[in-house]
């Protein structure tokens, strides 16, 4: 089936192709399978370059139940051809049924779960979210000082985060560190990081910073840059770039010991091959991070037939996709959920 849609971004006409019952292709021919599922805004940290202060977590009104969120993921599973769910928020260990909600995605025979976190409430429920059938976590983890640690976080104790990532080893998730690289805040702990990595086995990424909600239209942009982030490497570790799939938004390398990966959202944007669909708390279909005009399609949880409405609601909502390059958004990422 292929179909046309005129995107409300302009005069950009998005086509998109099922191919069979499994592949959704983008006028671009992005494989649209992975899907970003938000549990909701709440979040127990209050990052200084995701939001202005813990305040702006303002829990959506209008947020689903985790099983009418459950139905919407299924729907997408079975008629849009999403294969890959990662869950995220917000803090979506905060999350009451997150547990439920894991299982019931499970259910769905997709090919991953994944989930991203800050870690703080890790510990203890690590062995819990591999039972019930997580396969990996993305930990997000700024600094190694407890001091600097708080200060970007304004929230949390770095201790109960290193707890985490032990627990999630222990389990046997496989896990992912992420820390965003600031200018003058946290770029001198750049190899520390590295090295705490390495040592465990895990592969970190440093996210280059994204011009979003506090940071949108800031004069002084405090971007440390991957090119910066390799220089600075280079000069305790020998590193080698390696292949990473075609539609990954980091690039990979190889170091003595291990791997890690950058996701240069400003100085390499990757736009072109970005294969995400993002559904936030309420229902609603985010297509680009860039444009995050939602889509909902909550109302469909009444109805009988689905297919047509919902695919076209999907071809809508990526028509708002970037072909090349993120160009910032007001909203903050805990809004939306990354
Ligand atoms: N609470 C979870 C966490 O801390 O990982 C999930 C939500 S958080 C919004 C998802 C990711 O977005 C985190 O890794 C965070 O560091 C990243 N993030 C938030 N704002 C960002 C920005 N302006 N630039 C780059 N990454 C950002």
């Amino acid at each position: 089936m292929v179909c046309k849609t005129m995107g409300d971004s302009g005069n950009r006409i998005a086509s998109h192709a099922w191919k069979g019952d499994s592949h959704m292709l983008d006028s671009f021919g992005r494989n649209i399978n992975k899907l970003r599922v938000s549990l909701g805004e709440s979040c127990n940290m209050a990052c200084t370059y995701c939001v202005t202060s813990i305040k702006d977590h303002i829990p959506d009104p209008n947020v689903l139940s985790s099983s009418d969120l459950l139905k919407l993921v299924s729907l997408l599973v079975q008629h849009s051809g999403i294969t890959k769910i990662r869950i995220t928020g917000g803090e979506p260990l905060l999350h009451r049924d997150l547990l439920g909600f894991i299982d019931g995605v499970r259910q769905q025979g997709v090919e991953s779960i994944g989930l991203t976190t800050n870690g703080l409430n890790l510990s203890k429920l690590a062995v819990s979210l591999k039972e019930v059938g997580l396969d990996s976590v993305n930990i997000s983890l700024d600094s190694l000082d407890a001091e600097n640690f708080r200060r970007l976080g304004r929230a949390g104790r770095l201790e109960r985060v290193l707890e985490g990532v032990e627990e999630a080893l222990n389990a046997g998730l496989r896990i992912k560190l992420n820390m965003v690289v600031i200018r003058g805040a946290n770029d001198h702990e750049v190899v520390d990081l590295l090295d705490y990595a390495i040592e465990r086995g895990i592969e970190l990424r440093y996210l280059e910073l994204m011009r979003m909600g506090p940071l949108f239209q800031t004069e002084k942009f405090p971007l440390f840059s991957m090119s910066e982030i390799l220089e600075l490497i280079g000069k305790h570790y020998t590193w080698r770039k390696v292949d990473a799939e075609h539609d990954a938004t980091a690039q990979r390398y190889w170091v003595p010991g291990g791997y890690f990966g950058i996701i240069p959202n400003e100085s390499e944007p990757f736009c072109s091959t970005c294969s995400r669909l993002r559904l936030t708390s309420s229902g609603q279909l985010v297509g680009c991070l860039s444009n995050p005009t939602p889509t909902s399609i909550h109302h469909l949880l009444n109805q009988q037939e689905v297919a047509s409405e919902l695919n076209e609601r999907v071809a809508h909502s990526i028509a708002f996709k970037e072909p090349v390059a993120f160009t910032g958004s007001n909203l903050g990422m805990s809004r939306i959920g990354g």
